[in-house]
């Protein structure tokens, strides 16, 4: 059926992410493109789709994806944590803001 669809409502279909089974289909034929959460537990990742766009407030840059659960748990965490990316250090909680995807 996602034949059918225009490149602009493919696009869309893809931004949104439907749950349809053809999109699903398409994902796992792009698993590099796929969202998934990067929260890491004892060194493995989440791999749960990601829900939010994890971005540091020191810098404003992108720093990974997090699916609905982690979110909850990044936003509430007083964990000490530093952003390599820039040197900032400070509480999870006040160091990222999350942008839903
Ligand atoms: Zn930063
Ligand atoms: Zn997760």
């Amino acid at each position: 059926m996602s034949a059918t669809l225009s490149p602009i409502e493919q696009a869309t279909v893809d931004r949104f992410g439907l749950h349809d089974e053809d999109v699903l289909h398409d994902l796992a034929q792009h698993a590099d493109d796929h969202p998934v959460c990067i929260f890491l537990t004892r060194g493995t990742s989440c791999g749960q789709l990601a829900t939010h766009a994890v971005v540091c407030t020191a810098c404003n840059r992108q720093c990974g994806l997090v699916c609905d659960t982690h979110a909850a748990i990044v936003t509430s965490s007083a964990a000490q944590t530093k952003h390599a990316a820039c040197q900032a250090s400070a509480a999870m909680r006040d160091l990222v803001r999350l942008v839903p995807l």
